[in-house]
């Protein structure tokens, strides 16, 4: 083997490693519910799946009963949410925006992070977005990556699921976004949304990718899935 194939084999292990110590000690929370349309339990089954091979100490849970008792939720170092639409009470929003300001991370896909609890604006300041729209229904579009830390080596794709039009929060960071091609509404082509951001609220890291209608949907398309696991680990308190 030449010197620079074993210098790059090193350091593949040795990123490996440090990813799987990112969950040593860290106590995660799988949040799941909502709208059944996007089938919540799925999801949390696939992460389920992935924090098992991560050696992970988590705790999945159905409902928002999780974060009635604040000095509980605290104790996580992630919060993985999973909930469409639903309500949620005044006394849940405020221990769970605390837990975050306090450095608690929250991460999720799709209609689970970025169009939950739609009344909640104080919800929508701390995510950094909110879906409005996906026209045309399910259409064809490409997932283009952007440069960040976490997209590299990841690729661009073309996917075939609803393309989510956001009204987002300048003060994101967006690392991978999409272009409406206008064919549903004239008005909104080369409209370029985000995809995926990644962001701070208070001392708390927030991430989040807008695909996933269908929890598959990352099965088939890894570069997506890793996007995504990426974005767990980095938001990890
Ligand atoms: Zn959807």
């Amino acid at each position: 083997m030449k010197k620079n194939t074993i210098y790059f084999l090193v350091l593949i292990i040795f990123s490996n490693i440090s990813l799987s110590q990112n969950l040593n000690n860290k106590k995660i929370l799988v949040v799941w519910g909502g709208w059944e349309g996007h089938k919540p339990e799925l999801f949390a089954s696939h992460v389920e799946k992935w924090l098992i091979s991560q050696n992970a100490d988590y705790k999945i849970v159905n409902g928002l009963d999780a974060y009635d008792n604040y000095d509980e939720l605290i104790k996580y170092d992630l919060i993985i949410q999973s909930v469409t639409l639903s309500q949620i009470s005044e006394k849940q929003i405020n221990n769970l925006i605390k837990a975050i300001r306090s450095g608690v991370g929250i991460a999720g896909a799709h209609g689970g992070l970025a169009d939950s609890f739609r009344n909640n604006t104080n919800y929508q300041f701390m995510i950094g977005g909110q879906f409005v729209a996906h026209p045309g229904g399910k259409v064809k579009f490409k997932v283009k990556m952007l440069e960040d830390e976490l997209t590299d080596g990841l690729n661009d794709f073309e996917i075939f699921t609803e393309q989510y039009y956001l009204h987002y929060d300048p003060n994101v960071k967006i690392i991978a976004n999409t272009k409406f091609n206008g064919e549903t509404y004239s008005w909104i082509k080369d409209v370029v949304i985000p995809i995926s951001w990644k962001k701070m609220y208070g001392k708390g890291k927030v991430f989040y990718v807008s695909i996933g209608h269908d929890p598959d949907e990352f099965m088939i398309h890894k570069d997506g899935w890793e996007l995504l696991t990426r974005g767990f680990l980095w938001a990890i308190r």
